[in-house]
């Protein structure tokens, strides 16, 4: 075969190959191109060899390209990613494999170029797969915990502080279980939206798994430069969100944990972190807690709390206390409200604000409702029996007991059970069971309806915000939530609230009550805006049986 066959069936073979060849010499004048160079930079052979091969980098791969030119100088050979250009000034990985070469005198850099565009992005997603949340796209666990020991490596180099804010939902586990995980999901991502709206640039935002969210903040100098992001989150949790027809609200409770103050590593900080979260959710939510060494020993006793809770019932720890509740104009007593305590051994009296939750959470609020239910049913008719002026007995069902299937049952048996005629019992709901699908809950509340019962909705306007609920379901009363009631005289929102929440309940013919009146000029407001119903520790305490009695005695007409 003669020699200028061969140079043709080389050059062949070079020009039918999948990667880019190229050859250059010294002052990157182009000596060589196959047609994979003109086919993926997008220029004829004419335009590549009046140009010098600097001129497919990209501005960003300049340095780096020099950089490892030297190095093929020194070592005869490299071999490295970057970036090169296309004529439209798109831009496209390759694996660049080069060597030297003497050719007649001349120095010849000859360089294999392989587009890695599909292995560059499949590397991509398998990293955004390891390091993001799929369903927020935000940073995941490991990355945000890659991140935070970075920034304390920094911030210790520094003499810097940093803080950590651990954040949980409230009742999130509430919404997923009613309204099924799809639309938990969603409610996840718009809040995610909503924090991330909170942040600036170098503020890291990470889910944590489940409800839980993780925010970095460097560079702080005290901690009310902490306040003021929980502040704002807090804040921007307060609008309602709206998911397909249904509006809801949804809080957040805030730990923050502070370098180096409450810890010098990643997982002492975190776990203070989320011990302040904890103590924010004992102290009812919806807002933030900077970590103290105290509070270990306060999660502790949570912790004993939770473990204790199963024999609670079993060893008569349980008991009720009862509320009055007045007619507004007349003041008499129309009812009273149950209120469950727990009479802890080792810590006294435990309200129901730091076991119901949990209560709900392991499934046994299902027996302790029972307990609440037969034992004020039993007390109602004891009181009865005994000449007590009639009042209503109020009762607080929690929405796991109201998903029950049999629930009216329940009630209906515990009634015959311990003879209490049903017009004496009054159930209170929350909001939060309208969450649940519906044409379930409306055969159970016309149920418990028939059997004779009155359902009131307690906590109004706390949680749910969609009213459609009040025409569909049947409902005797709505109990105003305290929370409205307690500024009723200097906030000018809750005074507008409360107005209207009385002025509806009237348009919809139901009973309304308002909790929580601790003074008189709340109490004058109620009256003048004719709201039916008043409770709350400006006529009395919840009081256990004993006391509950002399306050019954007091009642006229009695002995
Ligand atoms: P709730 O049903 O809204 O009960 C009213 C709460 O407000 C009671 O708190 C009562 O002590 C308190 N309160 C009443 N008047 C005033 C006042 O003038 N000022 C202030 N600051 N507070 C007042 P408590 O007894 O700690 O109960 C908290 C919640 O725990 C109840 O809220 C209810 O949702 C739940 N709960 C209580 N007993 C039971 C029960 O037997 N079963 C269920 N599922 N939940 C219960
Ligand atoms: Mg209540
Ligand atoms: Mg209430």
């Amino acid at each position: 075969m003669k020699i200028e066959d061969e140079i043709i069936i080389k050059s062949k073979l070079l020009d039918g190959a999948h990667d880019i060849v190229l050859a250059h010499d010294l002052n990157g004048n182009i000596l060589y191109i196959n047609e994979a160079a003109c086919r993926e930079h997008g220029y004829t052979r004419e335009e590549l060899f009046n140009m010098k091969i600097s001129d497919l980098d990209t501005p960003e791969s300049a340095a780096l390209i020099k950089e490892r030119t030297n190095e093929v100088l020194r070592n005869g050979h490299a071999k490295f990613e970057v970036e090169h250009m296309r004529k439209d000034g798109t831009t496209f990985p390759i694996e660049v494999s080069v060597q030297l070469f003497e050719i007649n005198g001349r120095t010849v850099c000859l360089a294999v170029n392989r587009v890695i565009t599909e292995r560059k992005l499949a590397e991509q997603k398998i990293f955004q797969m390891a390091n993001y949340d799929s369903l927020t796209n935000l940073p995941n666990r490991r990355l945000f915990m890659d991140q935070i020991k970075k920034e304390i490596a920094k911030a210790k180099c520094n003499d810097n502080k940093l803080a950590v804010l651990f954040l949980d939902l409230d009742r999130f586990k509430l919404v997923n279980d009613t309204m099924g995980h799809n639309f938990g999901d969603i409610l996840l991502q718009k809040i995610a939206k909503r924090l991330k709206g909170c942040l600036i640039e170098e503020e890291i935002l990470a889910r944590m798994g489940g409800d839980e969210f993780m925010i970095l903040l460097p560079n702080i100098l005290t901690p009310e430069d902490t306040y003021i992001v929980a502040d704002k989150i807090l804040k921007a949790m307060q609008g309602p969100i709206k998911i397909k027809d249904i509006e809801l609200h949804s809080t957040i409770s805030i730990g923050i944990a502070i370098y180096p103050e409450h810890g010098r590593d990643d997982d002492t900080i975190l776990g203070n972190a989320d011990a302040a979260m904890y103590c924010a959710k004992e102290y009812g939510g919806n807002r933030y807690h900077l970590y103290t060494s105290s509070i270990n020993e306060s999660v502790s006793r949570q912790l004993v709390l939770e473990n204790n809770l199963r024999q609670a019932l079993e060893n008569d720890e349980l008991v009720l206390y009862y509320q009055p509740q007045l007619n507004t104009e007349t003041k008499q007593l129309v009812g009273v409200e149950a209120l469950i305590r727990w009479i802890h051994p080792e810590y006294g009296i435990i309200p129901p604000g730091e076991f119901i939750t949990f209560a709900e959470s392991t499934g046994i609020i299902i027996n302790i409702g029972e307990w609440v239910l037969r034992t004020a049913c039993k007390q109602m008719n004891e009181w009865l029996n005994r000449g007590y002026q009639p009042f209503r007995m109020s009762v607080n069902i929690s929405v796991k007991q109201l998903q029950q299937y049999d629930f009216a049952k329940v009630v209906y048996n515990i009634l015959e059970e311990t003879e209490l005629d049903p017009k004496y019992l009054e159930l209170e709901i929350t909001e939060t069971v309208f969450m649940q699908r519906s044409d379930y809950l409306l055969k159970t509340l016309k149920d418990l309806k028939e059997i004779g019962i009155r359902i009131t909705l307690d906590d109004f306007g706390v949680e749910y915000s969609s009213l459609n609920y009040l025409k569909k379901f049947p409902i005797d009363a709505l109990k105003i939530d305290r929370s409205f009631i307690k500024d009723i005289s200097i906030d000018p929102d809750d005074t507008a609230i409360t107005s209207a929440a009385i002025a509806l309940a009237k348009k919809l013919s139901l009973n309304v009550v308002a909790e929580g009146v601790e003074t008189e000029d709340q109490f004058d407001f109620l009256l003048e805006q004719k709201c039916n119903e008043v409770q709350g520790f400006l006529f009395g305490k919840p009081v256990p049986v004993e006391q509950a009695e002399l306050l019954l005695k007091k009642v006229k007409g009695l002995d």
